[in-house]
């Protein structure tokens, strides 16, 4: 699983795309299998020049072609049928570049062509309100009403484990909604955005719309966030850089979903095996890697050693390696370098006084599921993020201490609770301050369709094609005097 084998698989080398053309240049970024460490691709590296030129082309054809909203829904719809003639290659790919499993893959794949599908349906949605002017004196003779206008240019930046549905997430809406894209996707996992824009086109969006422009953060990423012709920017990945590009983009609007650290609670009138297989199976997904999944369990005392060994016995049922076999649960992070960041902070912990309930093992990139106990709040798996196969198991006695505790993060992308108390539920969504409360359910549910974002440091705005549409345009009042 190192990362310098020769390639067994075919390599493919991508340009950068603009204004419908292939550009290659003379610099490359190779893209590894996360499994075997097979080199699978290279990408070009974009210059300064090729960031300015990629904004222009969006910006031409936001100036000179406005598909109508049908249009756009339709080729959005196109899209998507086309996507699901075709999950096999897009589910392999994700399963090589990212290390994703298969079942991981292909629940990817299926909540990316429902949010295109959504953000097709959207895009005939879109819609202003009329504006009572009579409410003042004298004003009968007016009629106002708003309209939802495209803001223009939009920089998509993404991160490395969602490639495929957290582009789309970005590029879908802004799309329905008549906007034109610069994307940056992460250099770790760039292929799903190349595969992804040449099946819009294939479905007729014309050139000009998508423009994707690869390369570091350091550099191309700050490269697009210099150019002021970019109207807004929608960001997901860490709370560092989100700040970051915050105060880089002055006062245009920027959407950012950042960082997390999930708390889920169970209770003790809880449905401890529901809550048991569903945080077990949703701990581990995507080798932790999601911004939601599950980092601190909350459980109360007088179930602890119950809901624990029911707990344990999902997890040990867990298959953990090779992500192309299909009955793998758990494979590899994205880099060795993320799996030992990983493996030391669990070190660290257990030095500092935390137990391993099940062995501590690395190979590799794979970091085996990892679940602590006897940790305390200022160790690193308990207040960062992990991003990693690791869970910390926290007993409670009292429920305001559990609410207390899942509050004490400087994250809050969404958080879970299980109990079959109607009325503690409803006090859980009240007071975890959390984007997200998700009951008798993993902190992980997500529906595409519902909005999706995060309060304190997990972010600014909402995802969900309505919501992402409501940020990608303008709401202009218009007043006729008649
Ligand atoms: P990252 O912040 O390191 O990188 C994300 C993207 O930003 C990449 O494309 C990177 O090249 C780019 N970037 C880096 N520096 C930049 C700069 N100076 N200017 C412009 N762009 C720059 O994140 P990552 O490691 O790829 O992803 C993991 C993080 O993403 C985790 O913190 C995770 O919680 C977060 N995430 C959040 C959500 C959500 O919905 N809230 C979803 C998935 C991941």
């Amino acid at each position: 699983m190192t990362e310098t084998k020769t390639s067994l698989l075919h390599e493919k080398k991508y340009p950068l795309y603009i204004n419908g053309k292939p550009i290659y240049t003379d610099h490359h970024i190779p893209v590894y299998h996360k499994y075997t460490g097979e080199l699978i691709a290279s990408i070009s590296k974009a210059d300064k020049h090729h960031v300015h030129e990629a904004v222009s082309a969006a910006e031409r054809t936001f100036q000179s072609d406005q598909l109508t909203a049908f249009q756009r829904s339709t080729i959005l719809l196109k899209a998507a049928n086309l996507m699901e003639q075709r999950r096999e290659e897009f589910e392999l790919s994700l399963v090589r570049e990212v290390g994703k499993t298969r079942k991981d893959a292909a629940g990817e794949l299926d909540r990316t062509i429902n949010t295109i599908r959504l953000s097709a349906e959207e895009a005939k949605r879109i819609a202003g309100e009329m504006i009572p002017l009579q409410a003042t004196e004298g004003a009968d003779n007016r009629l106002g009403f708003t309209i939802r206008v495209p803001k223009g240019v939009i920089g998509v930046i993404t991160p490395f484990n969602y490639p495929l549905l957290l582009g789309v997430h970005k590029i879908a809406p802004a799309l329905a909604a008549g906007n034109t894209i610069v994307i940056k996707p992460a250099t770790a996992t760039p292929l799903a955005t190349f595969q992804l824009v040449e099946l819009l086109e294939e479905a007729g969006l014309p050139k000009g719309y998508v423009n994707i422009i690869t390369g570091s953060g350091s550099e191309v990423g700050e490269w697009l966030l210099a150019d002021e012709r970019i109207a807004m920017y929608t960001f997901t990945g860490s709370g560092e850089v989100g700040k970051h590009i915050k105060e880089r983009s002055g006062l245009r609007p920027v959407a950012l979903e950042l960082g997390n650290n999930s708390p889920n609670i169970v209770h003790e009138d809880a449905d401890l095996d529901l809550a048991a297989k569903l945080t077990a199976s949703r701990s581990f997904h995507n080798a932790g890697q999601a911004c939601i999944a599950v980092q601190r369990l909350f459980v109360h005392q007088s179930v602890l050693n119950e809901f624990t060994e029911n707990y344990l016995g999902y997890v040990q049922q867990l298959k953990v390696g090779d992500p192309e076999k299909p009955e793998t649960d758990v494979g590899p992070m994205i880099s060795e370098k993320e799996a030992i960041r990983s493996e030391e902070w669990v070190n660290e912990a257990v030095e500092q006084g935390a137990r391993a309930l099940l062995p501590i093992r690395r190979e590799g990139a794979i970091l085996f599921p990892t679940v602590l106990v006897d940790t305390n709040p200022s160790m690193k798996v308990v207040c960062k993020e992990v991003f990693a196969p690791i869970v910390c198991i926290i007993p409670y006695q009292d429920i305001e201490e559990a609410f207390h505790s899942a509050n004490q993060s400087d994250y809050g992308l969404q958080a879970g609770i299980f109990t079959r108390d109607l009325q503690l539920a409803m006090r859980a969504a009240k007071v975890l301050q959390y984007g997200g409360v998700i009951i008798n359910d993993a902190s992980t549910y997500r529906n595409d369709v519902m909005p999706y974002g995060g309060v304190k440091n997990s972010g600014i705005g909402k995802e969900g094609p309505h919501y992402a549409i409501q940020e990608m345009t303008d709401e202009r009042m218009v007043v006729m005097n008649l």
